[in-house]
């Protein structure tokens, strides 16, 4: 461990140990014990949020961001030490993304009529509290995203986050909390509950002065929180497909894949978890993937063990979610070099290891006898989930025809998927894509109500 490394590793442990203080002691900025406090401390700072001008939010947001670049390595390595999950590495560089790269107040636009009977206007205004459910897969990236979002939308939020990831989650609402302090704002624009629980999550989707709920999570939450009567925004589970053509640039299109797919040990929902291959390109693809981007090809006897490890009772063993490929393997009982990133493997779509939506670096290779083939094959893995799909191919009129078949929030074209959050492609970033109810990549925009404000006769001046 180099010296950096240990000063980091030692405020991991201290902010770890303040944390367990700050949760049993509610001493953390915006942590309440019970979750009919957290909204009534969120209604308060609302409030107040409410009067703020678009630039008094906007430095809150900018000192948010601040906070997030200078703690990405705090966040990242606290997320993994707490969950077991993902890479330290690529972490830091979510968290650098979401700071940079989320929208604030610039995403909020008025529309305008004017003409002989006056002027009108559209105005993008505040829900109030919005209630927020978070998952383990990008803890903080997801509570500092929405905060920021609902915000600038003139917002305030209570979060339900992840048990499993609590102590993260405290960490980055008291972060975001401190941020807003620091910069003249009020304390408890994002609050909490120490222990969040499902009943917690129940009370803040019953809640009266709760509007509009956000889930980032699978299918469970996202359902719950469609049912509960309330207007729900609700970002679902993936499975996206990459189909491979015989026009793609092979050897770019290997490396791409397998650098979506490992990037954070294919936690993020919109990742590619499986390839479809045109059967005239499958071996050559395979070939660059083992050859040159550090995968392993696991036999039948292998894929079988991986699938009794990584599904039980067909339940995905958590266990095994989010970690690298040097572990699933050794797992097995398969000792490989450390520049293994990805187990690759051929199989048919109904194989457990490529219908799942798994969150781990295991990649199954699906062949198809034509385009059309691939097509049907891609549209059955994703499951209708019509969150995201990528594809490899120069053909512009079949991308086209697998966009219109796929019907996603997200189309990655020639590129790693990470390319659909800003990161190496155009636009902004977000981690709460809502493919289920239509929204799409959330932004501050999609946290307001659309208020309309009209002066009869008056104010137009053409
Ligand atoms: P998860 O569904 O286990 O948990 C997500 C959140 O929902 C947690 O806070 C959990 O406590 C809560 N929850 C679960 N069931 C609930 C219920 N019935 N009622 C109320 N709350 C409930 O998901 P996870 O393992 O933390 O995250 C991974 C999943 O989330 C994957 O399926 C992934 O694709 C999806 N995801 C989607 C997006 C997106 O933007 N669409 C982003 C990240 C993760």
């Amino acid at each position: 461990m180099s010296v950096n490394e240990q000063m980091v590793s030692t405020i991991v442990q201290e902010v770890m140990a303040k944390m367990q203080i700050a949760a049993d002691a509610s001493n953390a900025k915006g942590v309440f014990k019970d979750m009919n406090e957290a909204i009534e401390a969120a209604k308060v700072a609302q409030k107040y949020v409410a009067k703020m001008s678009m630039d008094q939010r906007e430095k809150i947001i900018t000192g948010i961001r601040n906070k997030t670049i200078e703690s990405a390595e705090i966040l990242a390595r606290m997320a993994v030490e707490e969950t077991g999950m993902g890479n330290v590495g690529h972490k830091i560089l979510k968290h650098q993304l979401v700071a940079e790269k989320t929208p604030g107040t610039e995403d909020i636009k008025t529309t305008a009529w004017s003409g002989d009977r006056g002027l009108t206007l559209v105005e993008m205004g505040p829900f109030g509290v919005i209630g927020a459910i978070t998952p383990t897969t990008n803890p903080s990236e997801t509570i500092i995203c929405n905060t920021i979002g609902m915000l600038a939308g003139g917002n305030t939020v209570v979060f339900n986050p992840h048990p499993a990831a609590i102590k993260t989650s405290l960490y980055a609402i008291n972060m975001i909390n401190e941020a807003s302090v620091e910069a003249g704002g009020p304390d408890n624009i994002a609050t909490t509950v120490e222990k969040p629980t499902l009943d917690s999550s129940g009370v803040m989707m019953k809640h009266k002065d709760i509007p509009l709920i956000a889930a980032t999570g699978g299918p469970g939450v996202v359902t719950a929180v469609l049912s509960s009567g309330k207007r729900g925004i609700g970002a679902g589970a993936g499975n996206p497909p990459a189909l491979v053509d015989e026009t793609a640039d092979l050897k770019k299109a290997a490396e791409d894949i397998v650098n979506g797919c490992t990037f954070d040990n294919n936690l993020p929902c919109i990742a590619e978890k499986e390839v479809v291959a045109l059967d005239e390109i499958a071996d050559e693809l395979m070939h660059y993937m083992v050859a040159e981007q550090g995968c392993y090809m696991a036999s039948a006897e292998e894929q079988e063990k991986l699938t009794a490890t990584v599904l039980q009772n067909g339940r995905l063993n958590r266990k095994c979610v989010g970690r690298d490929a040097k572990t699933l393997l050794g797992m097995i009982g398969v000792t490989v070099p450390d520049n293994i990133r990805c187990i690759i493997f051929e199989g048919e779509k109904e194989h457990p290891l490529i219908a799942e939506e798994l969150m781990m670096p295991i990649l199954g290779i699906v062949r198809a006898s034509n385009f059309e083939d691939g097509v049907e094959k891609a549209v059955w893995l994703e499951h209708g989930n019509r969150h995201s799909a990528h594809i490899h191919s120069k053909n512009v009129d079949r991308i086209t025809e697998y966009a219109r078949a796929l019907d996603t929030a997200i189309l990655v074209k020639n590129g790693p998927s990470y390319a659909a959050l800003g990161f190496g492609g155009e636009g902004y970033c977000t981690f709460t894509i809502a493919s289920r109810t239509g929204e799409g990549l959330t932004s501050a925009k999609s946290f307001t109500k659309r208020r309309r404000c009209v002066m009869t006769d008056s104010l137009c001046i053409r």
